[in-house]
């Protein structure tokens, strides 16, 4: 199978394979890579993946996709990024919380948010992707992050052969919570550098770094090359088909449902990945009927999906779910391109850089709308959904995953449509400790790490995730901060 890029308007586009996407990330045109073909998800294929444990439905679901990787290799890296020590009691189970509406928790690995799910397996395909293609310098992976991809990177990218890992945080941007969980990173490979100003200082710093043509040079003579741990790899999105084909091999374990019935799905959305590899599973065959798309109050996605008009110019709101506060959702030109073609997709990108704003052809929002849904809640509508969900539920749920749940009921009431949905559920709600106690009536002045999660779990009778723990007690091992203009320096020290 080989894959093309989602602004390639050329009659015959030339393929890369799948290692070549991985490793490249994005296409030199900046289009995104997509496979050339969707291969297909029988009933049958569906009955046999039920009797797999997790590891084995992705190595799998991945091995349809990634038809250039050795298969026995494949497996013996999805056994250890999926392994019971990394997720224990299992990678993304299903808990019906009521009202046939079922949370897919993808918040069991290590860092206790969704990215694990990609990023624990995502290296190891770098690092057989650069073998594969006789690549013999090593990979440096810069990251900026305002939080949790930061720390899940660091976690997938640990120890990984043939790849080096910096991430840097803005030194006031980040939760304590966060903070504590970089700078105790264990790992031989791993650097982590907090960067004087804000989000953005670092990430531009970043960008910087990728442009400079002199510090690629610098590089190469020391034997690596910059690389990034960007969400519109392939290599992230393939993994995240695995657990929506899971999911509904767990309902047909339970007797919930009968191989063929339809289910819906409704995730929290903020760069379009995660839904999209939903739609990917749905296009193979998985019988998903309608998805809603849920928005916090950076609803851009909302109004696209209603009007066909992507405005990215508008109020950015921060939010108790912060992963989602996004204003371009780079995994939509998937989509794009998936109803619409190269064509279309190549001339919207081009709007949105030029003119901050694209309006969809209309032939091609119908077909989006014979899927998609787009709700969006507030910050009121968030807490009140995730004080209701704890009390009349009886279901613990995190700020993201209570967008999700708000929309669900929207859309339930909107359409009277009660088919069995999964709900993506993104992150444990002790990531987010402060705004849940606050939600459910009981606020938490302290900063202290150990006091908010001591606080939650007093509260709520549950008790705080391993990881989170643990980092109470390491040792911080970084504690330097730098100028955004000497952020190169320190990865050649
Ligand atoms: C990244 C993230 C999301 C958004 O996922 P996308 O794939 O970017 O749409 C939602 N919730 C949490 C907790 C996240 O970390």
């Amino acid at each position: 199978m080989k894959y093309i890029s989602t602004r390639d308007v050329s009659a015959t586009p030339v393929g890369v394979t799948s290692a070549e996407a991985i490793k490249k990330g994005l296409a030199p045109d900046r289009g995104l890579y997509m496979p050339t073909e969707i291969p297909a998800l029988s009933m049958a294929d569906l009955e046999k993946l039920a009797a797999l444990p997790y590891e084995k439905r992705a190595c799998e679901i991945l091995s349809m996709f990634l038809t250039d990787y050795d298969r026995e290799k494949l497996l013996a890296d999805c056994s250890e990024a999926y392994s019971d020590a990394r997720f224990p009691g299992g990678a993304a189970p299903l808990v019906h919380i009521g009202d046939s509406i079922y949370s897919l928790e993808l918040w069991h690995g290590p860092t206790c948010a969704f990215k694990d799910m990609a990023l624990q397996i995502m290296p190891r395909l770098l690092s057989s992707a650069l073998k594969m293609t006789g690549e013999e310098k090593k990979a440096h992976i810069l990251v900026a992050t305002s939080g949790d991809t930061g720390k899940a990177a660091l976690e997938g990218y640990r120890d990984v052969e043939g790849i080096d890992i910096t991430v840097y945080f803005p030194v006031d941007g980040v939760s304590t919570m966060q903070k504590m969980q970089m700078t105790t990173q264990a790992g031989d490979n791993v650097n982590v550098m907090a960067v004087y100003g804000n989000f953005d200082d670092a990430q531009n710093g970043v960008k910087a770094i990728f442009a400079d043509s002199e510090l690629a040079k610098k590089a190469e003579e020391n034997g690596f090359f910059f690389s990034s741990a960007n969400s519109i790899n392939w290599g992230r999105l393939a993994p995240q088909i695995v657990y929506y084909v899971s999911a509904y091999c767990d309902l047909l374990n339970d007797g919930r449902i009968a191989c063929g019935d339809k289910i819906n799905v409704c995730v929290p959305t903020g760069n379009f990945g995660n839904i999209f590899a939903a739609y990917i599973a749905k296009t193979m065959g998985l019988p998903i009927d309608k998805m809603i798309c849920a928005s916090n109050a950076n609803c851009v996605l909302t109004d696209f999906i209603r009007t066909g008009l992507y405005d990215r110019q508008r109020v950015f709101h921060k939010t108790m779910s912060p992963s989602m506060d996004i204003l371009i959702s780079s995994n939509l030109e998937r989509l794009l391109f998936l109803l619409g073609g190269a064509e279309t997709t190549a001339d919207c990108m081009r709007k949105l850089t030029d003119e901050g704003k694209y309006q969809a052809p209309d032939a091609l929002m119908e077909r989006v709308r014979e899927t998609f849904y787009g709700y969006s809640c507030d910050e009121a509508e968030t807490a009140a959904t995730i004080l209701a969900t704890y009390k009349e539920r009886n279901y613990l749920a995190d700020p993201h995953t209570c967008v999700a749940l708000g929309c669900l009921e929207k859309y339930r009431r909107d359409t009277g449509d009660c088919t069995p949905c999964v709900v993506a559920s993104t992150a444990s709600p002790y990531k987010f400790s402060q705004d849940v106690c606050a939600s459910l009536g009981t606020p938490c002045e302290s900063d202290e790490p150990a006091v908010i999660l001591d606080t939650l779990e007093k509260l709520t009778g549950t008790v705080a995730p391993a990881p989170l723990k643990a980092t109470l007690t390491m040792p911080v091992r970084f504690t330097e901060v730098c100028e955004p203009a000497d952020m190169a320096e320190c990865i050649f020290r």
